[in-house]
């Protein structure tokens, strides 16, 4: 099915205590895109780079069925440009620089091709910018939002107006807390829902990721790694999977929800086992479907005999 995305496509500069990088390929598009394209997708993309944007990196998006069509090109700057540092709990990272470059002006223009889109991956943008991609889709069957406490803070009535209009909501624990001004999860949900989005996801990093819908709650696992070497794009990289797998299946029931949030988990498991998006462009055939199985066996809870 059409699955279209919309977000920053940007370069890192990423430090962790196991090493650092300079200027690679990153932004929340990106990785969505990537991860979607293993879902036998060709996701279409909706964002922005600027003169400096590597002819690699476009064909490095190509190689992963990424259709660039809605990919703009703006020579009169730079492409987005974001550092950040990550200390020993890689829960929590230090902003170091956010260089907005051409992404300032950034308007999403959806072409005509893409305004059908049945799945639509808002990422993590202004939500005045994600409205204005809703104003231009004609009939999505499922629309997935992602947003940071930075909105949360500083543009929250736009924020209330998208979603409403979003089907889906993915965000991380301490943006539920803040969202909902509510520390306890489950109410902190009940709240979030109420403001519009039926279907909440909320990642609480390596403790794995709460899926609440109109029938009940789904705690999923998060994949006991030994290797994490960066959690960037982790993220956008759940929400490629969560997305892809709904898109690839088009079947919206409760239990194959529950499956999208395993995929989502699986393929941000990949991401952070190596620098930026290196680990998952490397994924081969069997990779995903491995460690689906593995997270099925991670979870499973045997029947009580005697009490
Ligand atoms: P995540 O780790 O999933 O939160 O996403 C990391 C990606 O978000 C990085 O590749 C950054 O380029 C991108 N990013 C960081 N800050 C922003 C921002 N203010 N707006 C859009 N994208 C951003």
């Amino acid at each position: 099915m059409s699955f279209l995305v919309v977000g920053s496509v940007a370069y890192d500069g990423i430090e962790t205590p196991f090493g650092s990088e300079d200027k690679i390929l990153g932004g929340s598009a990106t990785y969505i895109s990537i991860t979607a394209g293993f879902f036998g997708l060709k996701p279409r993309l909706v964002g922005i780079v600027g003169r400096d944007f590597a002819v690699t990196d476009v064909q490095l998006l190509k190689s992963h069925n990424v259709d660039l069509e809605g990919l703009q090109v703006d020579n009169s700057g730079d492409t987005f440009f974001w550092r950040g540092k990550y200390h020993y709990d890689l829960n929590n990272r230090d902003t170091l620089e956010t260089s907005l470059n051409v992404f300032e002006h950034f308007n999403p223009e959806i072409p005509d091709s893409y305004k059908d889109s049945e799945f639509v991956c808002l990422g993590n943008i202004a939500p005045a910018l994600q409205n204005r991609v809703l104003d231009q889709v004609t009939r999505p069957k499922l629309v997935v939002c992602d947003t940071m406490n930075f909105w949360i803070e500083g543009a929250r009535a736009d924020l209330m107006e998208t979603l409403k209009r979003v089907d889906v909501l993915i965000i991380n624990d301490s943006e539920a807390r803040e969202l909902s001004s509510e520390p306890n999860l489950v109410r902190a949900a009940e709240k979030i829902q109420k403001m519009g989005p039926e279907i909440l996801i909320i990642k609480k990093g390596e403790h794995g990721a709460l899926l609440f819908t109109g029938s009940g709650i789904f705690s999923a696992p998060a994949y006991p790694l030994v290797d994490i070497f960066d959690p960037t794009g982790a993220g956008d990289t759940f929400m490629g999977g969560f997305v892809g797998w709904l898109a690839r299946t088009g079947d919206l029931r409760d239990e194959n929800m529950r499956r999208a949030v395993i995929f989502g988990s699986v393929m941000a498991s990949f991401c952070v086992e190596a620098f930026g998006s290196k680990r998952l462009i490397s994924l081969e055939n069997g990779d995903i479907e491995k460690r689906y199985t593995e997270f099925m066996e991670l979870s499973t809870i045997p029947e009580i005999i005697n009490l």
